[in-house]
């Protein structure tokens, strides 16, 4: 089976890793690339700055950037879009695919929270993508809404559903998070170099209303959010990809730290082509200085989650953990969930 897809802002920082992961992916074949009107009409070699570690697919480099709305990808028949574009252009965009009945796997952040949009990872609540049949009854459109979590959600979530099974209370976070988070004209080097932000905009409210929906339940009408109380604390610091994130958690239980590892290390991946063959790897207490970002970014193929340095404190427990943020946090996460749409007969 082969489904035609197209990405809408394609040339910036997640966009180009979504080219690099479409390229010999075995299902979906590339036809459309869409950015600003500054690039429609360019090749996309000469509309990107292409700063991925692996060359432009010879046939993306050639291919013309279309506009991004309907009439721009209308001839390259697609049946499934995937969106990374910044959330104030998606929010006025994607409603105008789905009106015309595109199935939209989106990374921004506008309807993330939306009662009628799914939020999903694939290995942590598939289940939720069903909302696209309350989405569709409530906005009468033939097309469908899925949306990924923001990128520093998904480097911790996952764990957190392994270790829910202790009766999860209550989280506190701390982010170190990667440059590229911020796209490519987002920090600047002057503001980076020698530095380190305590800050990034919307970032904390976004990790602590996301991990709970994806956590929550779904009745087959509404997600109810998990009732955790999650607080963090997000920081930028000069590296270039990979978001380090430290985790407190309390629990109604008492788990051993072998407990928790063992959890995480158990944790079911998904059975879907992109999905890594073990989602969680943990380092153990030998190696109490991983995981860190050059070193286990790329951890299947920067898909997988990596986690460290598990031990009980007096309140519960602390570890740290590891995502790619443009792989596993954007584009990967993006791409896992146009997966699930075929799988689940959405596309
Ligand atoms: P980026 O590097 O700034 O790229 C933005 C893309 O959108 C470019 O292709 C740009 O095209 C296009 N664009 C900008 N304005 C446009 C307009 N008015 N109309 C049509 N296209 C427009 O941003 P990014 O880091 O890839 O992030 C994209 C989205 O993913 C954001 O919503 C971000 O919050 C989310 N996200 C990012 C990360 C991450 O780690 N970077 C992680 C999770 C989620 P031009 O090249 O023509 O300007």
């Amino acid at each position: 089976m082969s489904v035609r897809v197209g990405i809408l802002g394609a040339t910036g920082a997640v966009g180009q890793r979504f080219i690099q992961l479409l390229d010999d992916h075995p299902t979906f074949d590339l036809a459309a690339v869409t950015a600003s009107a500054e690039s429609a009409g360019k090749t996309y070699r000469e509309a990107a700055k292409w700063r991925v570690n692996t060359p432009i697919p010879d046939d993306v480099a050639e291919m013309e950037v279309a506009e991004t709305s309907p009439a721009g990808v209308a001839d390259a028949d697609v049946d499934l879009l995937f969106s990374s574009l910044p959330s104030g252009v998606a929010s006025e965009v994607e409603p105008a695919f789905l009106e015309e009945g595109y199935v939209v796997s989106s990374n921004s952040s506008n309807d993330r929270m939306a009662d009628d949009v799914p939020l999903t990872i694939p290995e942590i609540n598939p289940d939720h993508l069903d909302l696209i049949e309350v989405q569709r009854d409530e906005r009468g459109w033939d097309g469908a809404l899925v949306k990924n979590p923001n990128c520093s959600t998904i480097t911790m979530v996952p764990t957190l559903a392994a270790i829910d099974e202790f009766g999860l209370e209550s989280v506190h976070v701390s982010t170190l998070q990667a440059v590229s988070g911020a796209g490519y004209s987002g920090v600047t080097s002057m503001e980076i170099i020698d530095n380190a932000i305590p800050h990034i905009g919307g970032e904390e409210e976004k990790m602590e209303t996301e991990s709970r929906k994806l956590l929550g339940e779904f009745d087959g009408a509404a997600v109810h959010l998990h009732d955790a109380d999650v607080a963090a604390s997000c920081n930028r610091i000069p590296t270039l990809d990979g978001h380090l994130e430290n985790v407190f958690a309390e629990f109604t239980e008492d788990p051993s730290a072998a407990d928790l590892r063992g959890a995480m290390e158990a944790f079911e991946s998904a059975d879907l082509p992109s999905s890594p063959d073990q989602l969680i790897k943990v380092f153990g207490d030998d190696e109490p200085e991983r995981p860190q970002p050059r070193l286990d970014r790329t951890y299947a193929d920067g898909m997988g989650i990596v986690a460290g340095g598990v031990q009980t404190t007096d309140d519960g427990a602390k570890y740290n953990c590891l995502a790619h943020n443009t792989i596993r946090g954007a584009a990967g996460a993006s791409l896992l969930n146009g997966e699930l749409l075929v799988e689940e007969g959405y596309v």
